[in-house]
């Protein structure tokens, strides 16, 4: 008694003291339960302060629900740990996972059985799991008999009734908001009357935590199955996108070379009208062709198929080529057009097509976007290895809520859509673009004031 009295005085005393008038055995055998049952309240704590660190990780459910139970049954010494699913459509309990005692392991592997695939087939039905599932309740049985008779081989029941130490089982429910995700069953070395009544509070708390870390894992799991199909219908729209396009590229050439042809007169004069109305029809097919080559443009880039090659050319040249073909809109809407030249050196290895639709692009929104008699300033200049060009305007500019957005594939800013003509493919292919030749796009604007792109490009 003097030795256990000593040992108590080491360890941390609990602050409630004895009531008056007891005996020193009394207060002895006091302060020793109290001591079981802070260490009991230690143990437990630590345990849900574990399963609450479960809760942040995210882990697949089986394997998440498989350190839950091995956690459970190591902490609180249990002989057997089962986690399962509840599938009420096939009335079934599925084990997620089992966690054995190394006691339990060893006799089952000693009858080479195995209790980790166990299911329960009409778990409404099935006597003592029948609660659980019905009645969203706890059951709790000191006869394995009850539990397992009919689930598992009769001579297995027989030596782990006689061997394994159980001497109760206990499944609860795993329920979140009311729906039965599935049941937690506990098999003790001890008898349930043994359980503190904190302990016993305690499993319901454990319990709640398991059912919503489990839900979570399997709604992040159900989020991330989700997500791999959205990225799979992506792709087969895109090749389907890559695939049409591909297949009216042709006919639109031949439809426009047989238009020229027809233009040409060299099937014959055309009167007045004639040409008027072929010429419409040539406008059209241009502007089709480009739409298409700018959708294979688009798949490309969602692919990872745009394909670049680069060759040394002068800048210059390309400009007054894209320049000719803005004039007459430039012109159309009385638009002052300023171009400044400060390249010292004008060659620059690029992609001709990629760059020049890209240039093209953004003065043509510059042009489109910006009201009659407005102004649009082309400057190139370099700096170090790379060269600069920036398209100025004064137009309508683009709103805050819209410019993180802008690059966007199909994104007009909401003072375009519905007013001004496009459809929103430039931007998303001018970055692609100029990002697959190494150089970079960027903008700065302000609503009713104008708007500024520049594009960097490396000169080799
Ligand atoms: P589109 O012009 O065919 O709509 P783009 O991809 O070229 O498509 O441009 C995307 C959107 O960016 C446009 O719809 C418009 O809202 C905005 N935008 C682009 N350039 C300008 C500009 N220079 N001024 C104002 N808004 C612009």
């Amino acid at each position: 008694m003097i030795s256990l009295l000593k040992k108590l005085r080491h360890q941390r005393a609990p602050t409630a003291t004895a009531p008056t008038g007891d005996g020193p055995n009394e207060l002895v055998e006091n302060l020793y339960k109290k001591n079981m049952e802070l260490s009991v309240k230690n143990k437990t704590l630590s345990l849900l302060s574990k399963l609450y660190e479960f809760g942040v990780l995210t882990l697949e459910p089986k394997e998440l629900a498989t350190r839950i139970a091995t956690t459970v049954q190591t902490d609180l010494n249990f002989e057997m740990v089962n986690i399962y699913l509840f599938d009420k459509d096939a009335d079934t309990l599925t084990p997620l996972t089992v966690a054995l005692s190394e006691r339990l392991t060893k006799l089952t592997e000693k009858n080479g059985a195995t209790l980790q695939q166990i299911p329960i087939p009409r778990a409404s039905h099935q006597k003592f799991f029948q609660q659980v599932v019905n009645r969203k309740t706890q059951n709790i049985t000191h006869n394995m008999q009850e539990v397992w008779s009919g689930l598992m081989d009769a001579k297995l029941l027989q030596t782990l009734t006689a061997q394994s130490n159980i001497r109760t089982t206990l499944i609860h429910p795993l329920t979140v908001e009311n729906k039965i995700l599935g049941a937690i069953m506990f098999a003790l070395n001890r008898d349930y009357d043994t359980l503190t009544h904190f302990e016993k509070e305690s499993e319901k708390s454990i319990v709640n935590i398991i059912a919503l870390t489990l839900e979570k894992a399997f709604l992040y799991k159900q989020l991330e199955d989700a997500n791999a199909n959205l990225k799979e219908l992506d792709h087969q729209k895109d090749e389907l996108l890559s695939m049409v396009s591909h297949q009216l590229a042709a006919p639109v050439t031949a439809i426009k070379w047989y238009i020229e042809l027809l233009l040409d007169e060299d099937m014959g004069e055309l009167n007045k009208e004639q040409k008027t109305q072929i010429n419409t029809m040539q406008n059209l097919t241009a502007n089709l062709s480009e739409l298409i080559s700018m959708i294979l443009d688009v798949s490309r880039i969602q692919l990872g198929r745009m394909k670049v090659e680069k060759q040394k050319m002068p800048l210059p040249k390309l400009i007054d080529e894209i320049l000719e073909v803005i004039k007459p809109k430039v012109s159309e809407k009385k638009i002052k057009f300023e171009y400044s030249n400060k390249l010292k050196q004008p060659d620059v290895a690029l992609d001709k097509r990629l760059t020049r639709m890209t240039i093209e692009n953004l003065l043509t929104n510059a042009v489109k976007y910006t009201p009659e008699k407005g102004k649009v300033t082309l400057t190139l200049e370099e700096e170090a290895n790379t060269v600069r060009i920036t398209v100025s305007d004064t137009g309508i500019g683009i709103p805050k809520e819209d410019q993180d957005k802008i690059f966007g594939k199909l994104f007009r800013a909401s003072n375009a859509r519905d007013k001004i003509d496009g459809n929103g493919f430039g931007l998303f292919v001018a970055k692609g673009a100029i990002e697959s030749q190494g150089g970079s796009i960027s903008f700065s604007s302000e609503q009713n004031k104008g708007t500024t792109f520049i594009v960097t490009l490396p000169r080799e």
